[in-house]
């Protein structure tokens, strides 16, 4: 009834065919003797003609429709004479008989168009309106077909997909919960899920032996630009695995993603350390698009006089190639601005160039001679014609970071991270404990159901807190342009270890049944080894597509407050509802 055909499908073919449409009014253009109309639906844009001579009372009609007005017209298809050729219905228009207005609209408060001039929380208010732009239906529809790709992949490997609950128990480990009060239940909460985690260990041990879900996780941090309090996980365990049957089949999984949704085919995943990854890059997620490793230059640099890097325990540095004679002084006080701001916190930048002449100009001249310069250059495999930056700070693993971070921001300068190219690498064997000095204890670095490397597995006995320090674990991530996608590890499935890990982050026994009963108790009855993995789904769809920002593959997202513009929550709740939740008011 409303229509033959969508606004994306008319072509040449089908010229002086009687069909119906239907869509919204992008705009109208009045010349007089005749007015043009484009019709958009979800599938695109059609023009449509309506003609003072032929029926002047219908192009009257049309004259008076606003921006958003849905509409349904009769007509006949016809060809151009003036083709759009970046249109793919630009061939054609279609002369209206028949328009019926089946709703009016308010004038939008920003432009429907592929750029638009709303801001963020305008859009974000009226995310129906957004969501009508081309761009983020794109979004959206890119999201979905991943997400049948996923079903297809693993389901066609055996994967089952079952569902978690969202209402569970709070426990203090990882980032801060949501809680929702129970009402049957005076005083006690349930907590929203950060992961299915310990449910899908338990069916592990139920035997469904393959499970996955795309669910939505639930983590009350601070905001940044790629978190959002809710957010959707690809969460996959196995049972009778190891660690390289896992990085397979999820290195698979990903493989069949980017080639059923943007035809792109990779060789095998690299594989590194994640000390090779800290020592190389200063991130645990390098973005392997370009090369500019960190190179280490203590032997070379320190004991020569120059305090600033005597004092230091780490003195570091890129080699940017080509551009010793093309950075300015201009450029290399900006970036020593950059590396100093507190976000890096480096206390300056030293910088050799190495000029295509084969000299060798330094802002450290005073201390260090060609010849040492050189030695610099030779180490960190420079040519002439290059630029050296360098770093020196007390601390080793702060200096790499902030050295990785001045990587990127010249990766960024530089124009290296090129768009449409994908650099998956399998990081791994992280550590399995993260000392924190403000509490005085050991964090799990992924989580405490993380299985150490079996040959760590003595070492977790020891009393020094280096040895712990140093203890690997099983754990990876998978890692694409500098972002991590996906993380997991091989898990713990004896009672006995488990209790063990949790002595190793400060719990007491009792602490570990109250929290964990559950899963030790699982474990009792013939857990069997498994292990597995999550991707962030939502991350995984803007990295697919060469954005930064998750929020635009998520339908109704929050803002930076964690707000819901659109249905405005949260939000108070009436009196009455706080009494029955046993809840205090605090309203006056
Ligand atoms: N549950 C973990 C997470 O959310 C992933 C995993 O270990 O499978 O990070």
């Amino acid at each position: 009834m409303y229509r033959t055909h969508s606004c994306g499908e008319l072509r040449l073919a089908d010229a002086g065919k009687t069909v119906k449409l239907s869509g919204w009014v992008q705009v109208a253009r009045d010349f007089g003797a005749m007015t043009f109309l484009d019709l958009r639906d979800r599938y695109g844009i059609t023009q449509l003609v309506f003609s003072m001579e032929e029926n002047a009372e219908l192009c009257e009609r049309a004259r008076k429709l606003g921006r958003e007005f849905v509409i349904g017209i009769e007509g006949t298809v016809r060809e151009r004479s003036n083709k759009n050729p970046n249109r793919a219905t630009g061939d054609v228009e279609v002369v209206v008989n028949t328009l019926q207005i089946l709703n009016a609209s308010k004038v939008p408060p920003f432009t429907i168009e592929d750029e638009t001039d709303g801001g963020d929380d305008l859009r974000m208010r009226y995310r129906y309106l957004d969501i009508r732009r081309a761009p983020v239906q794109q979004n959206l529809i890119f999201r979905s077909k991943l997400a049948l790709e996923v079903r297809k992949y693993l389901g066609e490997q055996n994967f089952v997909e079952v569902e978690t609950p969202f209402l569970i128990k709070s426990t203090p480990e990882g980032a801060r919960d949501f809680v929702v009060p129970s009402r049957m239940n005076p005083g006690q909460f349930y907590a929203l899920p950060q992961s299915p985690q310990t449910f899908k260990q338990i069916l592990m041990v139920a035997g469904m032996d393959r499970y996955f879900q795309i669910v939505k996780c639930f983590r009350d941090e601070d905001l940044r630009a790629d978190r959002q309090p809710e957010f959707t996980q690809i969460d996959c365990e196995m049972a009778f695995v190891d660690r390289e049957a896992i990085l397979n089949t999820f290195e698979g999984l990903t493989k069949h993603l980017f080639k059923h949704t943007l035809g792109l085919e990779f060789a095998d995943f690299p594989r590194m350390s994640y000390d090779d990854a800290m020592r190389l890059y200063g991130s645990d997620k390098p973005d392997l698009r370009f090369g500019m490793p960190i190179v280490e230059l203590n032997d070379l640099a320190k004991d020569k006089g120059f305090v600033v890097f005597d004092s230091a325990e780490l003195v570091a540095g890129i080699c940017v190639s080509g551009r010793a004679e093309s950075t300015t002084r201009k450029d290399i006080d900006e970036l020593t601005d950059w590396v100093k701001r507190p976000q890096i916190g480096a206390k300056g930048l030293v910088y050799v160039r190495y000029n295509s002449d084969g000299s060798l100009k330094s802002s450290v001249d005073k201390f260090f001679d060609e010849s040492q310069l050189k030695a610099w250059a030779a180490k960190m495999d420079a040519q002439p014609g290059d630029l050296l930056l360098i770093l020196a700070g007390e601390d080793d693993e702060k200096t790499r970071k902030q050295t990785g971070e001045l990587r990127l921001e010249m990766g960024r300068r530089l124009g290296l991270m090129t768009p449409g190219v994908f650099k998956p690498l399998w990081v791994l064997d992280f550590p399995l404990l993260e000392w924190d000095d403000d509490t005085a204890r050991f964090y799990a670095m992924h989580h405490p159901f993380t299985s150490p490397k079996p040959e760590d597995v003595a070492k977790m006995a020891s009393n020094d807190r280096q040895v712990l320090k140093d203890l690997r674990a099983d754990a990876y991530d998978l890692v694409i342009n500098g972002v991590e996608i996906g993380g997991g590890s091989i898990r713990i499935f004896d009672r006995d270890l488990q209790m063990k890990n949790f002595e190793l982050l400060g719990f007491t026994h009792e602490e570990a049944e109250a929290q964990f009963g559950f899963l030790l108790g699982a474990f009792e009855f013939g857990a069997p080894p498994h292990g597995g993995i999550a991707f962030g789904f939502d991350r995984l769809c803007a990295v697919m597509n060469g954005q930064n920002s998750i929020r635009d593959f998520i339908a109704f997202p929050k803002n930076n407050q964690g707000r819901d513009m659109m249905i405005d929550a949260p939000s108070p709740i009436a009196d009455a509802q706080m009494k029955e939740l046993f809840l205090e008011s605090t309203a006056e």
